[in-house]
């Protein structure tokens, strides 16, 4: 199993990230992909999808290419980007998102999240609030800008966070509230109370909140309320985002991060010299996809809801308790009724036991708080109807 992320630290001279054993540790996703590959696994590990997204979207993409866009876009981004996700913010939401000062196109929500930190932390002891389990590059981003991680833990089954724990972690020396909602890996999408307290803190202590957003489309109860809408808070939030999922084009890497018009300057001053500019081709089809009528970002929905249940009822089938989710790619199962109270170690054993790929909700966890997550699995049900069918039959064959 690769380096738990919570566990990763700046050495003592700033030379870089090591992990625990001084060796560049694969990510979890990495490490269970090559996994997959290797034994000839079902992949339900790393959230990607099996299928290509809109063919309007490729199209666009080919065309860009034949039309000669293969040189350095703007560092902002593409104009046309630019103007697409300001009317996608207005029309879904309605932000206000001004496409020339307020809004960036990053390498992937990953960029946006990592350069914010970069721009927005100032001293050691400035601190970043999380929920827990956290996505993977959080903690590193945190430790690569020389910021304190506070985590805030999500408990099943609802994983809302106790908002009593949620105010006692925000302080004077919290920097950001990072806000990750739907939520990766628990699916969960938090209450109006929750989000409010965030807002509410982040005030008190003149915070900044930080969203990644990128399973904005894939909310299966009612529309996705960015953090950015509640009154008061568009002026200290940075909402980030990204075409990976809503567009099944996780290897394109475009995202964005809209906000203030003086932080983005921060964020783009760091930014131009992480990437100074990424996918050229990619960033006009994109701005195809987010003008896309409703049909399709509702039928999107629609399809993920249907591969939740199908997961759901198979991994219940199979012996598993499922944690419905709420939203984006993830079902949580506990192992533990097949006698996968460890989860690390069911998912290593998975592979060559029943030919499925999974990940254990302990490698979202900080060493010190493995115990709470420790029968939990993540299975991605992001992928093709007849895949997932295959690997619950597996499962439910398996002698555990
Ligand atoms: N945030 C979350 C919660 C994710 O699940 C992922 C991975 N899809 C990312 C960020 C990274 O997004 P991107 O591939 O656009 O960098
Ligand atoms: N976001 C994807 C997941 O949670 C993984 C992306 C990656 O491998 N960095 O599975």
């Amino acid at each position: 199993m690769s380096a738990i992320p919570g566990a990763w630290r700046r050495t003592a001279a700033g030379a870089g990230l090591l992990s625990p054993d001084g060796v560049v540790a694969p990510t979890i996703f990495a490490e269970m992909s090559a996994s997959a590959v290797r034994t000839g696994a079902i992949n339900l590990g790393q959230g990607f999808p099996d299928e290509d997204g809109p063919d309007e979207v490729l199209e666009a993409a080919r065309d860009a290419i034949s039309r000669g866009m293969n040189q350095y876009p703007p560092g902002r981004g593409n104009p046309d980007l630019l103007a697409a996700i300001s009317e996608h913010q207005r029309r879904f939401y309605g932000l206000d998102v001004d496409p020339e000062t307020a809004v960036i196109v990053t390498a992937g929500a990953t960029e946006a999240l990592t350069a914010t930190l970069l721009a927005l932390i100032d001293s050691p002891d400035d601190e970043v609030v999380v929920f827990e389990p956290y996505y993977d590059s959080y903690a590193a981003a945190v430790a690569l800008a020389g910021a304190r991680l506070r985590t805030v833990p999500l408990r099943r089954p609802d994983f809302q966070p106790d908002l009593e724990v949620l105010a006692a972690s925000v302080t004077d020396r919290t920097r950001i509230i990072l806000v990750n909602d739907p939520h990766n890996p628990t699916g969960v999408v938090f209450s109006p109370e929750v989000q409010a307290e965030v807002l509410r803190l982040a005030e008190k202590h003149d915070a900044v909140i930080v969203t990644d957003e990128v399973y904005e489309h894939l909310t299966f109860a009612g529309a996705h309320v960015p953090l950015a809408t509640l009154p008061g808070a568009a002026e200290r939030t940075l909402t980030i985002s990204s075409a990976g999922k809503t567009f099944s084009a996780t290897g394109w890497k475009i995202g964005w991060v809209h906000g203030p018009a003086d932080l983005i300057t921060a964020v783009l001053t760091v930014k131009q010299y992480l990437t100074f500019a990424n996918g050229s081709p990619f960033q006009p089809a994109i701005a195809v996809g987010l003008r896309l009528p409703d049909a399709f970002f509702a039928d999107a929905t629609a399809a993920l809801v249907h591969k939740h249940e199908l997961l759901g009822t198979g991994l219940q089938a199979a012996g598993f308790e499922i944690l419905p989710p709420q939203g984006g790619y993830f079902t949580v199962a506990d192992a533990s009724p097949l006698g996968g109270s460890d989860a690390a170690d069911f998912c290593r054993a998975l592979p060559e036991r029943a030919g499925v790929v999974a990940i254990p909700l302990s490698a979202f966890v900080s060493p010190e708080h493995q115990g709470d997550y420790a029968g939990l699995v993540r299975f991605a049900a992001c992928k093709r109807i007849e895949v997932l069918e295959e690997a619950v039959a597996r499962l439910a064959a398996a002698s555990f």
